[in-house]
């Protein structure tokens, strides 16, 4: 197999506030991880969680 790592996902990680359910992205950073705790809520100051990371997809995606 020869696969180029030319096109790489972009890592999106996902922060919510545990106490009005306020959800947020940001670009995945080494040393995230589940359940961080990250910043803020800018609603309630409540401390926010990193709540899931994943591989976003582009607008290449292949049509199965
Ligand atoms: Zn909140």
């Amino acid at each position: 197999m020869s696969q180029s790592q030319q096109q790489q996902k972009p890592i999106v990680t996902v922060l919510k506030c545990l106490k009005c359910g306020y959800t947020t992205e940001r670009p995945f950073r080494e040393g995230d991880f589940i359940p961080k705790i990250e910043g803020t809520c800018p609603q309630d100051g409540a401390p926010l969680f990193i709540w899931g990371i994943y591989a976003k997809s582009n607008q290449q995606q292949k049509n199965k």
